[in-house]
């Protein structure tokens, strides 16, 4: 037997896809078109619930009732306050052969309005916010952002607010100093490079001209209020009934000469979010019920009732076990939960970071993701052998190209997905996601074959 021959059946290395399977890149391609409208259109944990929900409904799904039964087929969704949701499938096998489970998450780094956010300094008027998620502040500056959310008036009246989206639209920076003043600036940790209260919001500088000889505390800022009130109807107490989230206002394009990247804010983790959702509705009679979440809150250690450390899930699966006569811990314990997150993709640039072996780098498919944590794989789930058997089966018999993937070399760092949320609800759970570069920056890089082959994964493990 030859070395070459031999390296073949022993050794194995996960394939560059465009190498492998060429045609795969139209098909990729195509997939991406819509996803970067969605990216575009659902830039919110609430709109990509309502943008998701019509698209359920038009799918053929309906709201959960717990006095029906349900039949193989049927298509049902769950709305958790407007913020999260779970939509499933029917199968054929009893529910208590378990679920094809697979969790997204739905929200991503940005920055929140505070309660009382507006001021007026030397005659520019800003927003003062309070970061949600783990960003690097100096990514945030000089950089267009748009205005999301909702606000809640004194009368109930919930108001839907977008400013920044549309062609035309105006829309918001926060400063930075020029080379020539920066540095005692340069001086500081990058980490400090712009800190916590130095991301203000540039929202207006025009005066609120007032009649002859009045005195106006802050007419900058009243001019700011003016136009909002104008537009919104809202008043400065009204942002205490508020969720106001500044995003980058760009749109999601295609990166480098051959397109083979797509480039957007908030690409985790929608991108599995996205890729999911659409596995989901165009299941048709699978074996196995499949359950669809789509959670808020990750990007803050999944905190809240809208996140996956809340019960909104179990509850969920005790209602459909209910209604369909089934037990729930059985339900739960014959389980399969794919944790869909994206994972750091081996950067050349700062190669220091990765252990290269097992580190998941772009075009290679999709990435499992064993186990997360820091330290000793502290706060892990580390997913079974059995787990990681039974997902890779599924993979390889569908011809899904994958790979495997770790959260940065040992000890310079780490972090966590809700995996172990769902393994604490005893279903077996393992990572998969998408490999992304510049993980948590305004604009961050996925490969459109690795977008495109969890896709095919979702679909596998839902067949
Ligand atoms: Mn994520
Ligand atoms: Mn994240």
């Amino acid at each position: 037997m030859s070395g070459k021959d031999l390296e073949k059946e022993l050794l194995w290395e996960a394939p560059h896809i465009a190498k492998e399977a060429p045609e795969q890149r139209a098909e990729a391609d195509a997939f991406c078109e819509g996803y970067k409208k969605f990216l575009d259109a659902s830039k919110t944990e609430r709109e990509y619930v309502k943008a998701s929900v019509a698209m359920l409904k038009e799918a053929g799904y309906t709201e959960f009732d717990r006095t029906k039964t349900y039949c193989p087929g049927d298509k049902i969704f769950w709305n958790n306050r407007g913020k999260a949701l779970a939509a499933a499938t029917i199968g054929t096998l009893p529910l208590e052969e378990g679920l094809r489970l697979n969790a997204a998450h739905i929200d991503s780094p940005r920055l929140d309005l505070k309660p009382n956010p507006l001021f007026e300094k030397n005659e520019i008027a800003y927003f003062k916010p309070h970061y949600y998620g783990g960003i690097r502040k100096y990514q945030w500056s000089a950089v267009p952002l748009a205005m999301h959310g909702v606000v809640v008036k004194a009368d109930g009246e919930a108001v839907t607010v977008s400013i920044g989206e549309e062609p035309g639209d105006p829309q918001f920076c926060i400063t930075d100093l020029l080379p020539h003043l920066s540095a005692e600036q340069n001086g500081r940790k990058l980490g400090e490079g712009i800190k916590g209260e130095e991301l203000n919001i540039v929202v207006g500088s025009i005066p609120f001209i007032g009649e002859e000889d009045e005195k106006i505390k802050a007419p900058v800022k009243l001019m700011a209020m003016k136009l909002l009130h104008e537009k919104y109807g809202i008043t400065e107490k009204d942002f205490t009934r508020a969720e106001i989230e500044m995003v980058p206002a760009y749109k999601a394009v295609d990166i480098g000469l051959d397109r083979s990247l797509v480039g957007a804010y908030g690409q985790d983790d929608r991108v599995c979010a996205y890729t999911a959702l659409m596995a989901e509705m165009e299941t048709k009679a699978p074996a196995h019920t499949t359950f669809t979440v789509l959670a808020d809150k990750e990007e803050v250690g999944s905190s809240g009732n809208t996140g996956l450390d809340s019960d909104f899930l179990l509850h969920m699966i005790e209602d459909l076990a209910e209604a369909m006569g089934a037990h729930c811990n059985t339900v739960l314990r014959h389980s399969i939960c794919l944790s869909s997150d994206v994972n750091a993709a081996y950067d050349p640039t700062f190669a220091f970071v990765y252990e290269e072996r097992n580190a998941c780098h772009i075009n290679k498919g999709c990435v499992l993701t064993k186990y997360t944590g820091a330290r000793g794989k502290s706060g892990t789930n580390d997913a079974s052998a059995e787990t990681m058997a039974e997902v890779i089966r599924i993979m390889d018999e569908n011809g899904v190209y994958w790979q495997t993937g770790e959260l940065g070399a040992v000890d310079v760092g780490g972090g966590g997905t809700i995996a172990k949320f769902a393994a604490s609800m005893e279903m077996d759970v393992v990572d998969l996601g998408v490999p992304i570069l510049s993980m948590h920056a305004p604009f961050e890089l996925a490969s459109k074959l690795d977008v495109y082959n969890t896709y095919r994964a979702f679909h596998a493990f839902y067949r």
